[in-house]
């Protein structure tokens, strides 16, 4: 299910506690990646706490690393 792109949704989000939120993500304040879409810096893949964020299950996501593959569908 898309995610909408609120303010709300993405105070929600948990991308800067997770493996994979580099320093790069930090800097450029990059995350809510199920709505915002890939990101644009270069990283790692370590984890993926997206599983474990209030947003995966009120919008019934069912995949994990937004970063690399987008914005839910
Ligand atoms: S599901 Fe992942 S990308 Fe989406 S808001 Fe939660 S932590 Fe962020
Ligand atoms: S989408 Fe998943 S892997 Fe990427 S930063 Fe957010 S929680 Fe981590």
């Amino acid at each position: 299910m898309p995610v909408p792109d609120t303010q709300e949704n993405m105070m929600k989000c948990i991308c800067m506690t997770c493996p994979t939120h580099n320093q790069c993500m930090k800097e450029k304040m990059e995350g809510f990646f199920c709505a915002k879409g890939k990101a644009t810096c270069e990283f790692e893949k370590v984890s993926c706490v997206c599983a474990t964020c209030p947003i995966y299950s009120e919008f019934s996501l069912g995949d994990s690393f937004y970063c690399e593959m987008g914005a839910a569908q």
